[in-house]
Parts: C-alpha cells; sequence; structure tokens
C-alpha cells in the first residue's frame, strides 16, 4: 500500500504511464476522469483502482528502471542495459566508495546510491551548476541520496576525494582526466568510462596504454526485445541499436618484462611491437 509521499505508477488500458507521488490531496485528473488518490492509497501495490467514471488503472511500485529513467533530464542520461553491466564490474554496493563525473542529470548517480547501500558512498561531481541543481533534484525525487555526496567541480582541478574503490566517468574527454582518476582511487581499483563514437574509445585507448592501467575491455550491450506472445513469439522490429561504448580499465603497477615474458601469437606480437613504437614516440615527443 503505497505511503503519503512514495513514487507510484499508474497505468491505463491504452498503456499510459503516471509516474506520481501520491498524496492524499492530489487526485489524478486524466481523459479516463478523476481517480480519488485517497482510494490508490488504501489499495495494494498490483491491484486495480478505478476512476470515478469506471475506468480501470493498474497501481504499481516503481523500479529502479523507472527511476533513472524517470528523472527530468537536460543531459543524455544513461540506461538501465548499461547501468547494469556498469554496477557489476565496478563492484558498485554496500561498503564501497564509487566516484562519478559528470552527475548530469543524475541517473547513474540514482543507481549508485540505490545499490551502495547505507554503508557505501558516492561521490559524484559535475562542472555545470545548472546540471548540479537538476540532478540534486533528480535524486532527492526518486528518494536515494542519503549515501551521496555531490560537488559543483570541474574535475579539471582534480577529484576532491581520495581511496575510491573504482571510478566511472561519463564526459566528452576522459583521457584529460586519467591522471587525476589514479590519484583518486585506491590501487588496483577498477575505471569504467562511457562513450558514444569510436574516435573517442579510440583515443581513450591510446591513453590509458601509457599506463599505469590493465585488463582493458571495450563493451557495447546491446538488448534485444521479443513479444511476449507465447503462440507467436519473435523479436520486436525496432530495437536500439546504440547508446553507447563501456571501457572498463584496472589501476596496475607497469612492469617493463611483463610483455616480454607472455606467449604471444604473430598478431600479438606485431601488436605489441606497434604498441612499443607508439610509446617509444610519445616519449621522443615529450623530450622535444
Ligand atoms: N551520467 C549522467 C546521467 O546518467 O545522467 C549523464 C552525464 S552527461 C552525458 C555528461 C556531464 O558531464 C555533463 O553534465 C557535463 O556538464 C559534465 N562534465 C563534462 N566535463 C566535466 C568536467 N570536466 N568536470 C565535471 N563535469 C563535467
Amino acid at each position: 500500500m503505497p505511503n503519503n509521499g512514495d513514487l507510484i505508477i499508474l497505468t491505463n488500458p491504452a498503456g499510459k504511464r503516471y509516474l506520481r507521488r501520491a498524496n492524499i490531496h492530489d487526485d489524478l485528473h486524466s481523459n479516463e476522469g478523476v481517480l480519488p488518490m485517497a482510494e490508490v492509497m488504501a489499495a495494494e501495490y498490483g491491484a486495480i483502482v478505478r476512476t470515478r467514471q469506471g475506468y480501470p488503472f493498474k497501481l504499481m511500485r516503481p523500479t529502479l528502471s523507472d527511476l533513472v529513467q524517470g528523472v527530468k533530464r537536460q543531459t543524455q542520461i544513461i540506461y538501465p542495459k548499461d547501468i547494469g553491466y556498469i554496477c557489476v564490474r565496478l563492484g558498485v554496493g554496500n561498503g564501497r566508495k564509487i566516484i562519478e563525473a559528470g552527475t548530469g542529470s543524475g541517473s547513474l548517480t540514482i543507481a549508485f546510491s540505490w545499490f551502495s547501500g547505507e554503508n557505501g558512498r558516492v561521490c559524484t561531481y559535475e562542472a555545470r551548476p545548472e546540471f548540479h541543481a537538476l540532478a540534486r533534484r533528480n535524486i532527492e525525487w526518486a528518494g536515494v541520496g542519503h549515501n551521496v555526496t555531490m560537488h559543483n567541480h570541474d574535475i579539471a582541478h582534480g577529484f576532491l576525494d581520495t581511496d575510491a574503490d573504482a571510478l566511472f566517468l561519463d564526459v566528452r574527454t576522459p583521457w584529460e582526466y586519467l591522471e587525476h582518476a589514479v590519484r583518486a582511487v585506491k590501487p588496483g581499483a577498477m575505471l569504467g568510462f562511457l562513450l558514444p563514437t569510436v574516435d573517442q574509445v579510440n583515443t581513450l585507448l591510446l591513453a590509458l596504454e601509457r599506463g599505469p592501467f590493465d585488463d582493458f575491455e571495450v563493451t557495447e550491450i546491446l538488448v534485444r526485445r521479443w513479444k511476449p506472445v507465447a503462440d507467436r513469439l519473435r523479436p520486436e522490429d525496432r530495437m536500439i541499436a546504440h547508446t553507447g561504448f563501456l571501457v572498463f580499465a584496472r589501476v596496475q603497477e607497469q612492469c617493463e618484462d611483463w610483455n616480454s615474458l607472455r606467449k604471444l601469437g604473430t598478431r600479438e606480437r606485431k601488436q605489441e611491437a606497434a604498441r612499443l613504437e607508439r610509446m617509444e614516440t610519445a616519449g621522443d615527443e615529450a623530450a622535444e
């Protein structure tokens, strides 16, 4: 049963969803008539409630997926399909400290806060005051944030937190902040990045290979939904084909003879030679 102030979802038979805050003085006025909130709040989640005209609505409790997609947006947000993998890969959880930039509309921050529990901490950075304020409202609206520290701060000046277990960057040029990132996390911490274009992934990989990083992963998560009809089971006609590439790396001390001791195939030997050549060129350029 919803309490006063809880977020609820009311859905009509045409599929229109109203994500509302339960307030006994705030009836839902829809095209199908007035839905008295006192009756909604006396019903169980999963029940049918009716407008004064007798029109049925389903009463549902929002999931985390509804919350991250229900925020007011002024930036691109991160979607549930990517959020799930990010959280697992970074090990977001109770007792862990996660740093994130930029906060944007706060979608990912809501998920980090949700998974971080009572003893976790999320430290999120946003350079633009208007997005910082918007994210604060969205996080409060979602009913999370008790474990979140929000900084209106440009990470070009470094992070204000240290000793994080993991760090995630959803900014346009993450390679510019790698040194700051390494100083903000514990040795061996996981770093994650979301980037929309291949060019950005390429630039990031070239920056990461200069170290001190290892365990690189570039992943794209595609979700193909199927029509849930038992006797005519088939994929949906349309799908979201691209949101962003996810890149992960681990902060790792570098070891000069590591690669020479690895067993490499012909292609890997060529790739390693090309990498060493890039490192040498970068070193020469830095010395000039
Ligand atoms: N992950 C967010 C979400 O799920 O709502 C969206 C992030 S949005 C795509 C990128 C944000 O990074 C923008 O709000 C931008 O202002 C912020 N940003 C870019 N560069 C930054 C920097 N150097 N320091 C802090 N924030 C930065």
